[in-house]
């Protein structure tokens, strides 16, 4: 337990204590799921297959399946080419995917296995694709490997030649939940435009259970839609650090526009994605969207005494705090800690960009930070509420505080992978979890005369 987290703080520039963030290869293994039939291959150790499948199935509940090239002391000393040759004629036959997407690992990264080379000189069945991405984890961290692995989908499976615009837009929702990315796809069905969602995880992950086991579900977008991204109108990717370097990817070799907006959690965010959407087709707001605006306008006024002038400490992956700072901001709430263990300056210009505009000054916030510095913050000056992913219940319940889950990985809880958190249902629903956490904490602990059945 963390009681004894003590206030005073030392730099610390070589040791992370309870870190903010995980491996790459996780984040390049959730990516490749968006695509349909396709088995990720870790190239590595069967240690880090296993953790990264392990840590994916914990969160999602639901069987996570991919392939390692199963590294022994050989590959470690004379590297992992035969392994991987090897490894993807045995998935091809046995498994029969119609995509392999390779992520690197530390070991093979450190060795200096050419992806590329390896994968040329290998025989690929007729009307099978592999896909690659180097995922090194002593860099940047599972939102990288989201990137990185999105980005690949561009560059290997893009067919360049433009024919004749699809009269689509492609959409990058980010590294969210397979229940976002369906609110997003349900949003945009809304407004009657038509999208190709890469990658899209939902069905997969989230399957329903038919009493069968099928190791690749329904979900996820194509080979052939990956095709024809080039032939797409616009796009429109969400979450700098996951979705824009797919995005730029995608400008630059087929000369479709790119447009980053932030994920849409909470009101700001999610009506800059609906403006851009109007601007790019010239169509009008759809009124069932302007319906649920409205709702969650009602009950942020209704109930805005429940959280209004809270101060609140928020960790996680920079795409999603981004947005909630600003949400929490146009709650009434304050911001008081604001950490991500992803390095990056881009997080923090844009949360200090934030802050500034709301004439917030004295809130932290920081890049590439880990759990015991926010903890120790929170000594030092407490706050009312934490939000961020499991990890954050140590802290909790050190401090005595609601947490309120957000993010990846969720450990411990169940409804992520099935209920959004983005657009204006989404922001409803973390409204209602945030303002009962604060009722429930309230009733648990008032004096009996002060138990109100109102509230
Ligand atoms: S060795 Fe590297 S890739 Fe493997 S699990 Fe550890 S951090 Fe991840």
């Amino acid at each position: 337990m963390l009681n004894e987290t003590t206030k005073e703080i030392k730099d610390r520039s070589a040791l992370v204590v309870n870190p903010a963030k995980t491996c790459q290869p996780i984040g390049a293994m959730y990516a490749a799921l968006g695509i349909h039939k396709c088995l990720p291959h870790s190239h590595g150790s069967q240690g880090c297959c296993s953790f990264h499948r392990m840590h994916l199935a914990r969160h999602y509940r639901d069987p996570i399946a991919a392939s390692t090239s199963s590294f022994t002391e050989g590959a470690c000393v004379f590297g992992g080419k035969s392994n991987l040759k090897t490894g993807l004629e045995n998935v091809f036959a046995i498994y029969k995917p119609d995509v392999v997407a390779v992520n690197t690992t530390c070991l093979s990264e450190t060795i200096g296995d050419d992806l590329n080379d390896i994968i040329l000189s290998t025989k690929i069945p007729e009307g099978k694709t592999v896909i690659y991405a180097n995922t090194p984890s002593y860099q940047g961290s599972h939102v990288t490997g989201f990137s990185n692995m999105t980005k690949a989908m561009v560059t290997h499976l893009v067919n360049k030649n433009k024919l004749i615009g699809n009269g689509r837009l492609a959409v990058i929702p980010g590294y969210v939940e397979p229940s976002d990315m369906a609110e997003i796809k349900r949003m945009f069905a809304m407004m009657n435009v038509p999208i190709t969602m890469f990658p899209d995880t939902s069905g997969v992950v989230n399957s329903p259970n038919t009493g069968k086991y099928e190791m690749y579900p329904e979900g996820g977008v194509t080979v052939e839609e990956l095709s024809d991204l080039g032939n797409c109108e616009s796009t429109i990717a969400l979450g700098s650090f996951s979705s824009e370097a797919a995005a730029f990817e995608l400008e630059k070799i087929a000369d479709v526009e790119a447009n980053v907006l932030n994920v849409p959690i909470g009101i700001k965010a999610t009506d800059d994605m609906m403006m851009k959407v109007m601007e790019i087709t010239g169509l009008e707001m759809s009124k069932e969207l302007e319906f649920e605006r409205g709702q969650l306008v009602d009950l942020m006024t209704d109930i805005h005494f429940h959280y209004h002038g809270k101060k609140v400490a928020i960790f996680g992956d920079p795409d999603i705090i981004i947005p909630m700072t600003e949400f929490v901001i146009s709650l009434g709430m304050i911001p008081k800690y604001i950490l991500t263990g992803t390095p990056g300056n881009a997080f923090e210009k844009a949360i200090g960009k934030i802050l500034a505009d709301a004439g917030i000054e004295d809130s932290k916030f920081k890049a590439g930070g880990d759990l015991m510095e926010l903890h120790q913050w929170m000594k030092n000056d407490p706050v009312d509420m934490l939000i961020g992913n499991t990890y954050g219940k140590y802290i909790s319940r050190a401090e005595d505080i609601p947490l309120i889950r957000l993010g990846f990985p969720i450990l411990d809880r169940v409804g992520h992978s099935l209920f959004p958190v983005v657009g204006y249902k989404g922001a409803m629903r973390l409204i209602e979890k945030i303002s009962t956490a604060f009722l429930d904490k309230y009733d648990r602990e008032c004096d009996d005369d002060d138990f109100e059945l109102v509230m």
